[in-house]
């Protein structure tokens, strides 16, 4: 490798590679793929199919049909491909990134795919020649290949995920017609419309027009902006749900002619429910539409990735560095066993202050899960930021949440904190946060662990 090696792009990198590595070693690697190809996608697809959240995406007759051949082209191309044809690789590697965005497989996986393949082929290069020094040089040859084709994917994803977050969020305002508030009156008056028809036909017997939610001015909107617009929200599911059951028993009513007895105290139960549940949807809306968490009062997850995207930019324009911080609250659904719900939101919300008093005006507080908060900490060392968790731990664990009722209750918490080291992709920072959260739950919880080596 040339000295200068560093400063070429990855492009031309990946070029110089190729060029520099003997011809018998990459036609080595040509073999192994020739050989092994079909035995690696075999491993690669045994191994996310049984990978929790890789299996989400996958579906065995795509797989079959389409994955495979997909991937075992993939491979072949990696090591067939000449340097004057490098360009193409480098656009079809962008391309799969691209795929992986729109899907929004987390990059983690995209890791554990390669590395399964990786392993596979360098089993392979193992028992292909008996020459050491060809098995170390085409091992060398293989890593770098893999390396560029992740480095090209994972620049596309961050560009084509960050698109598609701030195209969510657009269509949603767009959809919204910027006002709530608007939207909501309306809708609760078409709902009220639709159930006062409801009860009219029920009064005079006519089962053949009693209407169906879906095919209401209300259902209309339901399934064509309020879905999206709900999204996210454990109410949207319970609405949906809720028309689903009432309109399959109305629609059983047309059939039928006949109404059952205890139709009208159903249909008052659901209309209340309903009228109850879009009316705390709303609610939230209001408060989402401003990036809060209804509850805490401190950021949903909605622009986290907008905001790490900004501090990473930040942080490589201006030198600068930054941490995260993953905070989740021991035990917690203990402490809703024992007190109710009620007390744990009021947990939360204690939680929330605890931080806030914590953090700087400059810092970024998320509500990242049920019980877990992420901390963006701008311009902040892993040195300070392990400081910061450490103290809110401290805060939280040193002394009991009195709750309204007078009663006290001890909460403690555990975190995982990482920073900024030229890592670009916001979801791979967060993981790395997690993981070192997951080693303090193990560790024995009520305790802060870094993925760094803070001196
Ligand atoms: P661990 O120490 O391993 O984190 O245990 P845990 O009990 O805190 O974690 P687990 O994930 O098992 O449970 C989290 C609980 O948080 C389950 C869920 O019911 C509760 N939860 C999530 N969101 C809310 C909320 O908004 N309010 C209340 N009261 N509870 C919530
Ligand atoms: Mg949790
Ligand atoms: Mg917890």
């Amino acid at each position: 490798m040339s000295p200068s090696f560093i400063t070429l792009s990855p492009l031309n990198q990946m070029k110089e590679t190729i060029n520099e590595t003997p011809v018998h070693i990459r036609q080595i690697l040509r073999t192994v793929v020739q050989d092994h190809g079909p035995h690696c996608v075999d491993l690669f697809y045994r191994a996310l199919f049984r990978h929790e959240r890789a299996a989400i995406f996958l579906e065995h007759e795509t797989v079959e049909v389409k994955m495979r051949p997909q991937l075992l082209s993939w491979i072949q191309s990696l090591f067939s491909t000449e340097a004057d044809q490098a360009e193409e690789l480098s656009e079809l590697q962008c391309r799969v990134g691209a795929v992986h965005a729109q899907l929004e497989i987390p990059t983690d996986i995209v890791v554990y795919g390669i590395y399964i393949i990786k392993q596979a082929l360098i089993e392979g290069i193992r028992t292909s020649t008996p020459d050491k020094d060809d098995v170390i040089t085409a091992i060398i040859y293989l890593s770098n290949m893999m390396d560029f084709a992740f480095k090209f994917m994972i620049k596309a994803y961050d560009i084509n995920f960050r698109k598609k977050v701030e195209s969510d969020e657009a269509f949603r305002l767009v959809s919204l017609g910027h006002n709530i508030s608007y939207e909501k009156e309306t809708q609760i008056s078409t709902f009220s419309g639709w159930s006062t028809q409801a009860f009219y036909c029920l009064c005079k017997g006519h089962a053949a027009d009693l209407p169906t939610i879906a095919d209401s001015e209300f259902g209309l909107w339901l399934t064509h902006k309020g879905v999206s617009l709900f999204k996210g929200t454990h109410e949207a599911i319970e609405i949906q749900n809720k028309v689903r059951d009432l309109d399959a028993k109305i629609l059983a009513i047309h059939q039928s002619g006949i109404i059952p007895s205890e139709f009208a105290t159903e249909l008052h139960k659901t209309i209340t429910n309903l009228t109850f549940l879009i009316g705390r949807v709303f609610r939230h809306l209001e408060e989402v539409e401003n990036g809060r968490d209804p509850l805490t009062k401190v950021f949903n997850r909605r622009f986290l990735d907008v905001v790490i995207q900004n501090e990473i930019t930040f942080a490589l324009t201006h030198e600068k560095p930054f941490s995260l911080i993953i905070l989740d609250i021991d035990h917690f659904k203990k402490i809703n066993d024992r007190y109710g719900h009620l007390v744990g939101d009021e947990v939360l919300c204690f939680v929330a202050e605890i931080i806030a008093a914590n953090v700087r005006a400059n810092d970024f507080i998320f509500r990242y899960g049920g019980e877990e908060f992420l901390i963006v900490l701008t311009e902040t060392t892993v040195v300070d930021g392990l400081a910061c968790a450490e103290r809110i731990r401290r805060a939280l664990a040193e002394q009991p949440l009195t709750l309204s009722s007078h009663d006290q209750v001890n909460v403690t918490l555990s975190g995982g904190v990482t920073s900024f080291e030229g890592e670009t992709n916001s979801r791979l920072l967060i993981h790395q946060a997690d993981e070192a959260l997951y080693k303090a739950k193990n560790n024995g919880r009520n305790r802060i662990v870094t993925t760094h080596h803070a001196s």
